[in-house]
């Protein structure tokens, strides 16, 4: 399970996706999983606290399922409570934490989706990184802070540290 964290538009699906391209091609069994798009298959999760947990308890462990199976899961959540995160990784015997540690700042500079201007403007509620905290990990496998190492360098360092483990 190679575990993607950190603040949207931190670059995790970016980095994610070039790492699941690269084990399909290299002939892997990979699933892909995404919050946002289980977000959409799940249309009432929240982002309360208790929400959020809920939505990481459940895609946690059916991905830890798949991993279970053999299936090297990429996940790309912004995951942003240690606690959580902690219970995905007691249901997995292989778990990589990889946290995407580009700051706040830089974040909302790309603000790729627009939503930190409207997190800013009060349109949005318990947005990470504005009204609601990111815990970072304090034990991750691997830090990419995405202003310094780019997005080849990252799908790079993650391959480097675990390809061989899959
Ligand atoms: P997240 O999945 O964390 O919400 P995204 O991957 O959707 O973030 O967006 C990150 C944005 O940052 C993308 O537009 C990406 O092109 C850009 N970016 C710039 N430099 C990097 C880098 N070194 N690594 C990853 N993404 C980067």
């Amino acid at each position: 399970m190679l575990w993607f964290t950190g603040l949207s538009g931190s670059g995790k699906s970016t980095i994610a996706v070039r790492v699941y391209q690269d084990l399909l091609d290299r002939g892997v069994a990979a699933e892909y999983i995404d919050g946002d798009a289980l977000r959409e298959v799940f249309p009432n999760t929240g982002f309360t606290r208790a929400e959020r947990e809920e939505h990481l308890r459940r895609t946690g462990y059916m991905a830890s399922r798949l991993a279970a199976h053999g299936i090297t899961v990429i996940a790309s959540f912004v995951s942003p409570y240690r606690e959580s995160r902690e219970f995905i990784r007691k249901l997995c015997g292989n778990f990589v934490e990889i946290y995407v540690a580009t700051p706040l700042d830089e974040c909302e500079r790309r603000d790729v989706k627009g939503l930190y201007a409207r997190a800013r403007r009060g349109e949005i509620q318990n947005f990470t990184g504005i009204d609601d905290p990111y815990e970072p990990p304090e034990h991750p496998e691997l830090i990419l802070d995405t202003r310094v190492v780019s997005v080849d360098e990252s799908v790079a360092k993650v391959l480097e540290h675990f390809g061989e483990r899959v």
